[in-house]
């Protein structure tokens, strides 16, 4: 038997859930990935905003060799080092008392859901209600994807979680509708990812804190594609006047290794009892090791304060781009996180413009048909940054012309 594969094999063998593009990366360094031919990609989806310090970043390789010869796993029978000293240091850097380690932003979120309707229902049996927005996105559990406001996910495949409840995303008049003594939780992205770059307006989201504290609910923020760093702020509510009740995250915490973590406060947190929720590899000292390393080169006031300025140039260029070629109405961004929504020419290309772009030796996602989703690693460099920028442009001209 051949120990080759290709694309095709993908077709052959996989779950058709994905249709990937047709190169096989097989090397990334930095801002930097390689396929199997030896073509050189700019990378400015970052894994979508997982690799936040690039592709075999020494302080990752150190951490993860270092613990790879001492301890690999455990059991959650037992507690381990680097989870302590994890949590620890998300609980200095937070408002949180309390974490909880899984393995993705779905079951991160899985948990903050299950925390929230235990809460309200041992507060009475009524309060079952979650308030979540319409575009927003929180995983692919069943749970989650029912929580989640985009149905064309969540449909087809039965009866959903009863109790959810969707409004319009900074709709105030429609969550003074609906938030009531039944309330259990909000879920809200302060800026919503997948479903187009869309920030929260500062008022709306006063509103839902005030509204959650005055019916007794909890205000979850999903923070899996905003926290660690993503916005310039170690966690996005930081640039807000609101604290929520549980944050989660994941993707980039783990920098490529996969980790989820549900944050708390001690009041929120303790209506889970021994029991009450679990997981095999939470909590998994690899992971956390290298989440650890991660998190503290993440939370250098001067890291951050790079993603800031790398930010302002890209976006810069971006505007640039998008009038010169006609193809952006409209550049978002917060922090190395943007959004060049597609203008009335171009319409729904954003998938058009991502082919042109690979073709072409750079990397970018979609957020939704006309929204060119960019979330590069926090490490990019200058000279990445504008080489990436460059084949960005070639991508642009090719559509344009
Ligand atoms: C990616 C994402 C998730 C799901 O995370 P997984 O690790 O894929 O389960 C949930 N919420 C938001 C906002 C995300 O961006």
């Amino acid at each position: 038997m051949s120990t080759a594969v290709q694309r095709a094999d993908f077709d052959r063998y996989m779950v058709p859930v994905f249709n990937p593009l047709e190169m096989i990366f097989v090397r990334g360094e930095a801002s930097r990935l390689w396929d199997q031919q030896g073509r050189d990609y700019i990378d400015f989806g970052a894994g979508v905003a997982v690799t936040a310090l690039g592709h075999s970043h020494p302080v990752l390789l150190k951490a993860l060799s270092e613990q790879s010869v001492k301890l690999w796993h455990v059991s959650n029978y037992y507690t381990n080092e680097p989870a302590l000293r994890l949590a620890k240091k998300l609980c200095e850097a937070t408002f949180a008392e309390q974490v909880f380690f899984c393995n993705s932003g779905a079951e991160a979120n899985e948990a903050a859901l299950k925390l929230a309707r235990k809460r309200g229902v041992d507060i009475n049996p009524d309060k079952i209600e979650i308030v979540a927005f319409n575009g927003s996105f929180h995983g692919r559990t069943f749970f989650t994807v029912s929580v989640g406001g985009q149905p064309k996910y969540s449909s087809g495949m039965g009866p959903n979680p009863a109790g959810i409840i969707h409004v319009d995303f900074n709709d105030i008049e429609a969550v003074k509708r609906v938030i009531g003594a039944k309330t259990c939780a909000v879920i809200v992205e302060p800026v919503i990812g997948e479903g187009g770059i869309i920030p929260a307006s500062p008022e709306f989201l006063q509103v839902l804190r005030e509204l959650t504290t005055a019916h007794d609910a909890v205000l979850i923020f999903d923070e899996i594609q905003s926290g660690n760093g993503r916005t310039g702020a170690l966690y996005a509510y930081m640039n807000t006047e609101v604290v929520p009740d549980i944050l989660t995250t994941a993707k980039g915490i783990g920098g490529g290794f996969p980790i989820g973590v549900m944050l708390t406060t001690a009041a929120v947190g303790n209506y889970f009892k021994p029991g009450s929720h679990g997981s095999t590899f939470g909590g998994n000292p690899l992971a956390c090791a290298v989440a650890e390393a991660a998190f503290d080169f993440i939370r250098e006031p001067a890291l951050l304060a790079s993603v800031k300025d790398k930010a302002d140039r890209a976006a810069a260029k971006l505007r640039e781009l998008g009038q010169r070629y006609g193809c952006f109405s409209e550049v978002r961004y917060f922090g190395l996180w943007f959004g060049c929504e597609m203008s009335p020419a171009f319409a729904n290309r954003a998938g058009d413009l991502i082919s042109a772009g690979a073709a072409r030796g750079v990397l970018m996602l979609q957020a939704g048909p006309n929204v060119l989703r960019i979330a590069t690693s926090l490490t990019i460099s200058e000279a990445e940054l504008d080489e990436g920028l460059q084949r960005l442009e070639q991508a642009c001209a090719a559509l344009a012309g």
